[in-house]
């Protein structure tokens, strides 16, 4: 068993940081000022997508001849430097998922279509999976597309679509294929999000994130915009969330809060409890507890074996810690350091302490994961 990075790892990490380190304060002030005004957490399409673009990290990993070689080990340094950093990733994360679906199952003339400006930054994407109705079961989804010529017309609504305000472009699961039930029949189509027919509303949610309701009302999608191959969408999305590995849900940030919990312990000299250090010992060991889960999932991944049930117990991980880490912080940090806005942390520490409570939600409930875990890690048999 080995821990240790290759020499083209520790050349990335060491690029990622210098690139980390040349964001300064007066960046980051500007990269919060620009999420508030467009209600995108975690994008900043303006501030950060340019910058990130030149870096080269987007488009590690996908098939040639769009993709850079990449393995699943470098994707996962990438995500979790600039993570770690606080930086905004959740733009490079959708648009990953869907370069890396157009790279991999085409059709070419999209591929080559969008493909640029996802390495470049200029168009942003938004995930339309879930509908009122059909959440933890995607499949009872009701938006439908029916062919008239050249055209899908599609009819329907999805739910919790993050982003979907900002985006050029809405990827969105539809049922093509008339008669057809559950996985069979579906296709996901690239939808412009400026399409007439096409109404987004925000919905706002707990801990300032603002997601959005998406309604399609007949609107016209040429059949060249179907991802992949018509009718086939649930092949390639269970191939897609490989992608979705290197994802980190809470860990990342509460690390980077600790941290600066802890240097404003030492730059003021307080001192905690014997009680505190032993609850800090605990969740320290929780937080690389999650971060080794989240390395096995990749390590898995890159020999090419099969991680639902080691993914789940990453993601219950990430949440669960996050939200023990924020409740922590908010404690020790007491409501009197609301009013200190010296260096911000008592803020971050609460509105970190709202935003936590959708981890155990989105990308799949605590308890989705849950029962995957007794299914695919256990091996039980379904309820
Ligand atoms: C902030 C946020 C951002 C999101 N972003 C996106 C996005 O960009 N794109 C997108 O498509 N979706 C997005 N989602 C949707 C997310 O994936 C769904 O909310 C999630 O899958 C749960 O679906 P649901 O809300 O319909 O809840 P439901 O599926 O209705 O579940 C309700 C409750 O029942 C439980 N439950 C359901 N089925 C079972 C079962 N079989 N066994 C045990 N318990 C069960 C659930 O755990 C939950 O507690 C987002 C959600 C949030 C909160």
């Amino acid at each position: 068993m080995q821990f240790r990075l290759t020499d083209e790892e520790l050349e990335l990490r060491s690029r990622l940081r210098e690139f980390v380190d040349s964001f300064s304060a007066e960046d980051m002030r500007e990269i919060r000022r620009e999420i508030a005004e467009l209600e995108a957490d975690r994008q900043a399409p303006r501030t950060f997508a340019p910058r990130l673009a030149q870096q080269e990290v987007l488009g590690m990993g996908w098939p040639e001849p769009y993709g850079r070689p990449a393995t699943q080990t470098e994707r996962f340094i990438a995500h979790e430097e600039l993570d770690s950093a606080g930086l905004p990733t959740y733009g490079m994360e959708q648009a990953e998922a869907v370069g890396w679906m157009l790279a991999r199952f085409g059709p070419a003339a999209l591929a080559e279509q969008h493909i640029p400006h996802i390495l470049d930054g200029t168009w942003s994407y938004a995930g339309g999976y879930s509908e009122p109705e059909a959440g933890s079961d995607m499949l009872a989804l009701r938006t439908r597309a029916t062919l008239e010529g050249d055209h899908f017309i599609v009819n329907g609504q999805k739910m919790w679509t993050s982003g979907a305000h900002l985006a050029n472009w809405i990827y969105t699961l539809v049922r093509t294929e008339p008669g057809s039930e559950r996985h069979r029949g579906l296709s996901l189509l690239m939808i412009d999000a400026k399409a007439p027919g096409v109404t987004i509303q925000p919905v706002r949610v707990m801990g300032g994130w603002r997601v959005n309701a998406c309604f399609f009302e007949d609107v016209r999608v040429p059949l060249e915009q179907v991802i992949g191959e018509r009718g086939q969408a649930w092949r390639m999305m269970a191939e897609a969330l490989d992608i979705e590995r290197s994802m980190s849900f809470g860990g990342r940030e509460s690390r980077l809060l600790l941290a600066r919990y802890l240097n404003r312990l030492a730059d003021t000299g307080t001192e905690l409890t014997e009680a505190h250090y032993a609850e800090l010992g605990e969740l320290v060991t929780e937080l690389e507890a999650e971060r080794l889960l989240g390395q096995r999932v990749v390590a898995m991944g890159e020999r090419g074996t099969i991680a639902n049930g080691e993914a789940s117990m990453s993601k219950l991980q990430g949440a669960a810690t996050a939200q023990r880490t924020a409740q922590w912080l908010v404690d020790r940090l007491g409501a009197d350091a609301l009013l200190d806005e010296s260096d911000g942390l008592a803020g971050d520490v609460e509105h970190f302490l709202r935003a936590a409570t959708v981890l155990s939600i989105i990308g799949g409930t605590n308890e989705i994961q849950r029962n995957v875990i007794a299914q695919r890690w256990l091996r039980l048999p379904r309820a």
